[in-house]
């Protein structure tokens, strides 16, 4: 998608801190870290939200998921993955990603 920053970012067009990269997804570090580890998970095909995302593509990053907290260090003491969707859930790039937050004990509720 011509001007989505995610798509700008998987092609290249915008530089980003990879942690991880396969043919199907990137792992960046956040711009405007939230907590001593938060990173985005972003397919590298363009759909808008969780709602508009192909049923294969969960499965595939549950997958993942085991290396990349890993390589992250936080599959021990534990992290969170939000998805936010939408207006009210806070969702400001509108190219689907999951926020994983971890390296300290994070506060709940998040609003
Ligand atoms: P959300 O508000 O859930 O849509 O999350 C968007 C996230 O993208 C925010 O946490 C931003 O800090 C992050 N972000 C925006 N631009 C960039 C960028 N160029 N590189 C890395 N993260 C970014
Ligand atoms: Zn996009």
């Amino acid at each position: 998608m011509t001007d989505c920053i995610f798509c700008k970012i998987v092609a290249g067009e915008i530089p980003s801190k990879k942690i991880y990269e396969d043919e199907k997804i990137i792992v960046i570090n956040d711009l405007n870290p939230g907590a001593p580890v938060h990173v985005l998970i972003i397919p590298k095909e363009h759909t808008e939200n969780i709602l508009t995302a192909s049923s294969n593509l969960l499965p595939y990053i549950q997958a993942k998921l085991g290396e990349i907290v890993k390589t992250l260090g936080i599959a021990e003491k534990g992290f969170r993955i939000v998805i936010n969707t939408g207006e009210d859930g806070g969702q400001s790039v509108n190219h689907l990603h999951f926020h994983v937050l971890g390296g300290k004990t994070l506060g709940w509720p998040p609003c």
